[in-house]
């Protein structure tokens, strides 16, 4: 199957195959069930061992913690989007990069405490797991041509985004996977490499073709795509599926079998919408660029840099529909400009039909260290704004005339002064 008839018909097969005399339901159902009934005590015992392993299904699914049908739907067809050999969803994005995070120090792998290996910036709430050591790993923030240099014996995950939240910074996922082989020769055990590659969806992007181990989306965004479901899925080996299965039975960060079907759904229309939103975003970019207001324009392939040609052109299918911009005048500027729009949602999360807008410092980066913020290039008057599908001419008339306001006030500004030294 293409990825277009994936996109619409994967894990939407017959519930058994028996072919039932009523006929198949054309949408599958959603299963609430909590708990499966048995007929005799030693098959449901047979399907727990097997869920306990970490299998994908089981004859029965015994509890909704251990496995849950709708969920897995979603998860089977996820795991065919990006190319890989199993798919396990959380409830939140966060909960699965958490999972991630344990499997890596799993003592199956040999470490308890992971070291991990990161490339800034990454999603907010990422950066803090991963710098507070709130679960109990270390990280160490390099550039991305430092990776492998800083993979330790003890070094359990490497760790990146791109397009990367907010700045959509794209990293060499070939060459960092480069780096890493070669560093886990020096260390002797395997050193997975993930990527949160929730900016670009399966439509654009597949780690896994490029060699990563493991890929992580917060489904929240663009797979539901309407904002009315949270949840998370990470997509990789069928080594790693398993143990982020146990992971998830023991500490219970589920999926609710609600979302799962919402977020099945969107999967449907996931390739036209990120396309069109793409497109809608590919103009806005452009006009930000030549606005007077706007101090620069974050953007994949905007700037023109080899670099960035190069990398959207053999890792990505396309720069998407988010972008960032920074405004004249400084964060106040930014922030006048937010509060000045009339169509654009002032609201943290993306990947929604509707477009959004906020100030990564301000909100979702808020929780980061501020030098770490800078350094990273999430300054204070940078806007993330995530595009949707309204008309670009009505997103644009918004931005213009949110964006014309803070020239006018800077303008009268700037007079006063040279009205006063002429006095
Ligand atoms: C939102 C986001 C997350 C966290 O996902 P939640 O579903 O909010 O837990 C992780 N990574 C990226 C890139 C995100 O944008």
């Amino acid at each position: 199957m293409r990825f277009e008839t994936m996109a619409v018909r994967a894990g939407r097969g017959p519930v058994d195959d028996d072919h039932r005399e009523r006929g198949e339901p054309h949408v599958p159902g959603i299963d609430l069930s909590t708990t499966y009934g048995f007929r005799t005590s030693s098959a449901v015992a047979d399907s727990m061992d097997a869920l306990l392993e970490g299998d994908f299904e089981a004859p029965n699914a015994v509890y909704a913690r251990l496995h849950n049908p709708t969920v897995a739907r979603f998860e089977e067809a996820l795991a065919g989007l990006e190319g890989a050999e199993g798919a396990v969803a959380f409830a939140t994005g966060m909960a699965a990069i958490t999972a991630v995070l344990m499997a890596a120090g799993a003592p199956a792998e040999g470490v308890r405490r992971p070291h991990v290996v990161a490339v800034r910036p990454v999603y907010g709430g990422t950066d803090h797991l991963l710098t507070s050591g709130l679960i109990g790993s270390e990280v160490v923030w390099v550039a991305p041509d430092e990776v492998g240099d800083a993979v330790r014996p003890d070094t359990g995950l490497v760790f990146l985004e791109t397009p990367a939240n907010p700045t959509l910074t794209m990293v060499d996922v070939r060459d960092v996977i480069r780096q890493v082989r070669t560093a886990e020769v020096m260390v002797g055990h395997d050193v997975p490499v993930a990527v949160d590659s929730t900016f670009a969806t399966p439509v654009l992007q597949n780690p896994i073709a490029l060699g990563a181990d493991i890929v992580v989306h917060s489904a929240t965004k663009f797979l539901g795509g309407h904002g009315d479901a949270m949840g998370g899925v990470v997509a990789t080996s069928d080594r790693w599926a398993r143990l982020l299965r146990q992971i998830r039975m023991v500490t219970g960060g589920i999926l609710h079998p609600l979302a799962g079907y919402l977020l099945h759904r969107g999967l449907q229309t996931l390739p036209l919408r990120v396309r069109a939103q793409q497109e809608n975003a590919r103009s806005l970019a452009q006009k930000l660029s030549e606005h007077p207001a706007v101090l620069s324009v974050h953007y994949p392939g905007l700037s023109g840099d080899a670099e960035e040609q190069r990398l959207l052109a053999t890792q990505q299918r396309g720069p998407g529909s988010i972008l960032a911009f920074r405004v004249r005048g400084g964060a106040e500027a930014a922030r006048k400009v937010v509060e000045s729009l009339d169509l654009i949602t002032r609201a943290v999360s993306l990947g929604s039909v509707d477009s959004l807008i906020q100030a990564p410092a301000l909100l979702t980066h808020r929780v980061v260290d501020e030098q770490d913020r800078e350094s990273s290039g999430v300054p204070a008057d940078l806007l993330r704004l995530s595009v949707g599908l309204e008309s670009a001419a009505d997103l644009w008339a918004d931005l213009d005339r949110a964006l014309s306001r803070t020239l006018d006030v800077e303008a009268t500004h700037r007079v006063e002064p040279l009205v006063s030294l002429a006095l």
